[in-house]
């Protein structure tokens, strides 16, 4: 198997799980956050920087590197690492999420998706197979089933559809994937809020083996309760020997709170697109460094934080160069970003092995402000 999963164990005073994932490129300790490189870059960072922040794992999507540049010149290159010089883990996603959020004009049926290319308007069909022949060319480590992600909210009779639908394509992903001695699949469970449907979905794909699962219909606009509410009842029932990914997550309450439920794996763009609007996370919560306060303030952006960043420049100078749109500046907020998501989840993994990620939590969001009231977030 591409994938493997090696449990450590379990935080006494939480659910959480402490493991390592085993890929063709190297491990990564869990639980675990994914940059994202949409376009076969994770933004401004070069994968020199990548590695120096301890990413060994990042996530690429499919839907925009078959527009451009197409699988077929990746393929050529030698596969997704060589083409990018990345030689950590790679995970794909499979093109469902961005047909169904970035396309207006789409007709879903059985055999797939038909949809207009969001560039330049073309009409294009994607479906289980298609989504396999691509991220079998881009040579990912983890690649991601086929599914529907329907809205949120979505009535229970069209999300049951939709779930077995997705188990079917499911079936039809697992038929056409060519490399599963590389290359390891990854099953999406659904259902939105419904228990019930949740319940099917993990049934449906627990019986077809996959090396790893994910969650998938979080994050699209629910509040975080119902999101917390629908993790506490479906990790329970999806296996303990296999990780699990919760798609489309990277708000630190999230990540801590996600990893409580028992979350292994977790990406979002949050970090890197906010840094590039002139917004840092730091540990005492959101900090806008164009704001006209930061003129003269010649601390870094983060006090607490060891990053090449606030090592080395200040919030008055990094607010200049956003405020003219200096590429040096937006370089300066991701990496110190992405820094401070991959230290967040340091920090998470050493509570759990000291069976303290309910004291970490408390004391991360007292700090972060989390816990007063009209605390902003993201
Ligand atoms: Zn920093």
């Amino acid at each position: 198997m591409a994938i493997t999963y090696e449990f450590i164990k379990t935080c006494k005073q939480t659910g959480a799980r402490l493991g390592k994932v085993h890929t063709p490129h190297g491990s990564f300790d869990t639980p675990a956050f994914m940059p994202v490189g949409t376009l076969a870059t994770v933004k401004t960072m070069s994968p020199e920087e990548l590695q120096e922040m301890n990413a060994n794992i990042i996530l690429s999507n499919t839907y925009h590197l078959w527009l451009r540049p197409g699988e077929d010149i990746i393929e050529e290159a030698g596969g997704l690492h060589k083409f990018m010089n990345w030689d950590g883990a790679i995970l794909t996603d499979s093109g469902g999420f961005q047909v169904f959020s970035l396309s207006d004009l789409r007709q879903i049926e059985e055999e797939g998706v038909h949809f207009r290319n969001h560039i330049s308007g073309e009409k294009l069909f994607l479906s289980p197979e298609k989504a396999m022949h691509i991220q079998n060319a881009l040579g990912s480590d983890i690649m991601m089933a086929f599914d529907e992600c329907p809205p949120y909210p979505a009535e229970y009779d069209y999300m049951k559809k939709s779930v077995e639908r997705t188990s079917r394509w499911a079936e039809r992903c697992l038929t056409a994937h060519k490399k599963p001695d590389t290359q390891g699949l990854f099953g999406i469970v659904q259902g939105g809020e419904y228990e019930e449907l949740r319940r099917q979905s993990a049934e449906d794909l627990t019986s077809l083996d996959f090396p790893g699962y994910a969650i998938g219909g979080l994050s699209v606009g629910e509040p975080k309760d119902v999101m917390n509410r629908v993790l506490e009842f479906t990790t329970p029932i999806l296996p303990e020997n296999k990780p699990r990914y919760l798609m489309g997550v990277g708000s630190p309450d999230s990540l801590i709170d996600g990893a409580i439920r028992g979350v292994d794996m977790f990406d979002c763009v949050l970090p890197t697109r906010i840094a590039r609007n002139g917004t840092c996370m730091t540990s005492n919560g959101r900090l806008v460094v164009r704001n006209a306060k930061f003129a003269r303030d010649f601390r870094p952006i983060d006090e607490n934080c060891d990053c090449y960043t606030c090592r080395n420049y200040s919030r008055a100078y990094i607010r200049h160069l956003v405020k003219n749109n200096e590429t040096f500046g937006f370089r300066l907020t991701t990496y110190h970003n992405l820094y401070f998501l991959l230290k967040l989840m340091e920090h998470v993994r050493q509570a759990i092995r000291e069976d303290r990620l309910g004291d970490f939590r408390e004391e991360f969001f007292e700090q972060y402000g989390f816990n007063k009231p009209n605390a902003k977030n993201f």
